[in-house]
């Protein structure tokens, strides 16, 4: 088991007096130098950082959200001179403005350490050939496995995403041993290789790093099979450091490792926002400790998990967040029914013979919003009625909830390059 640095295998005592300690520095820097959240922090009484007592002190602490960062854009919660920030990253912001991520020197070597960690942690060793299919920018899926990589000794081929007939070719040519890309984008690889008619079996792949979007167990099986690798989840926002947040252990794979002694992992009851103990699912919240440039104090992600405390038997003792079940924003409420598309994922891949292709939609032709699942046979020669009759009926008794199911020719529905747009939203605003 290789471990890339002590700080993921300490003794609790000693990870939770660091934690304080860092947690006592961070409200400090927030007080002195980032004034719309200081005066939260007056507000929600406290004026010093003194008055953390304990890491209970934090449920004391107010939330930070996105409409922060929208509200302060660009530069407006920055906790050092804007001349200190070396780089800024911004997350796609699906409604006007992105949320911008900003970067001291030491911010950039914390996020660098992380990924190697949970790069390490997946698998990944020096000299391996790391194929990085994360679209390289503003986003910050690229840079960052691209620099974790670099810091572990690889050799990175920075192909970003988009070009897929190419990727393929250079996968094989090259010899990539891991690949680095949102799932929906493997997927699409592994399609542009069957075109090609290039047997996994050809290739060198023996990993797969993929994160940026909310996938499902099924989704890892159909994976592994087409590309013939190790599927890994990897977990991370831009808001705290990008991608690096999180990884799963190769040798457990069941939840990912929170590096704890940077980012202080909550999970919290989404409407009334107060804390839920570990094994509870609730929204995600994460205070990271040591960023200089954007200390953001019980950032509220979003995303919906839960934390598992016991120890992991590959050693490490930080704690581990599940899957992320979707993103509050990306829940549908159908007929009263609350639904994530990671559920209609899971049980659309339970069916035999469907494509792990779809895009759900919604729309409201008269009254009551209506859901249907776009989705594709895997092959051409299948009784289609059947296979549509059958998916309606899976969803119908899983879920409670009538979904129409279309089935499109092979190949209809729309491929991602990045993250997959799970939902088209079609209803009146
Ligand atoms: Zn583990």
């Amino acid at each position: 088991m290789a471990i890339w640095n002590p700080a993921e295998i300490l003794p609790r005592e000693q990870l939770e007096a660091l934690q304080l300690e860092r947690l006592r520095a961070c409200v400090a820097r927030v007080l002195r130098a980032v004034a719309p959240l200081a005066a939260r922090l007056r507000a929600a009484g406290i004026a010093d950082a003194r008055e953390i007592g304990s890491l209970a002190d934090l449920r004391r602490l107010p939330f930070t959200t996105k409409a922060d960062l929208r509200d302060h854009y660009p530069f407006g919660l920055l906790g050092v001179p804007r001349d200190q920030v070396v780089r800024v990253h911004a997350s796609s912001g699906t409604r006007g403005k992105p949320s911008v991520a900003a970067y001291t020197r030491n911010d950039l070597g914390v996020w660098n350490e992380v990924m190697a960690r949970c790069m390490t942690m997946a698998g990944v060793r020096p000299g391996m050939v790391v194929h990085n299919a994360y679209g390289y920018g503003l986003f910050t899926g690229g840079l960052g496995f691209h620099q974790g990589a670099e810091l572990i000794g690889c050799t990175v081929v920075p192909i970003s995403g988009g070009f897929t007939q190419r990727q393929a070719m250079l996968l094989r040519d090259f010899g990539g041993n891991v690949l680095c890309a949102t799932p929906s984008y493997a997927l699409n690889i592994a399609e542009a290789l069957e075109r090609d008619s290039i047997d996994p079996r050809m290739l060198k792949l023996e990993l797969g790093l993929f994160g940026a979007e909310p996938w499902t167990e099924q989704m890892r099986g159909e994976i592994e099979r087409r590309l013939g690798l190790t599927a890994i989840n990897m977990y991370g926002l831009s808001e705290i450091v990008g991608p690096g947040v999180s990884g799963e252990c190769r040798e457990v794979r069941s939840g990912s490792h929170v590096h704890e002694d940077h980012f202080l992992p909550e999970i919290i009851d989404p409407e009334t926002g107060d804390a839920l103990p570990p094994g509870r699912e609730g929204e995600l919240v994460f205070t990271p400790v040591t960023k200089e440039a954007l200390p953001l104090i019980r950032y509220r992600t979003g995303d919906i998990a839960a934390l598992d405390a016991t120890p992991c038997a590959c050693g490490r003792t930080t704690v581990r967040m599940s899957r992320i079940r979707g993103r509050r924003d990306d829940m549908l409420i159908i007929r009263g029914v609350n639904l994530y598309p990671s559920e209609i994922e899971r049980i659309m891949l339970g069916v035999a013979d469907v494509a792990p292709h779809y895009q759900l939609l919604v729309e409201r032709p008269a009254s009551l919003d209506q859901l249907t699942l776009l989705c594709e046979p895997s092959r051409d020669d299948l009784d289609r009625e059947h296979l549509r009759a059958r998916l309606e009926h899976e969803l119908h008794q899983q879920t409670g909830i009538s979904i129409a199911v279309r089935l499109l020719d092979r190949d209809q529905v729309a491929r991602s390059e990045g993250k997959a747009v799970r939902v088209v939203d079609r209803r009146p605003r």
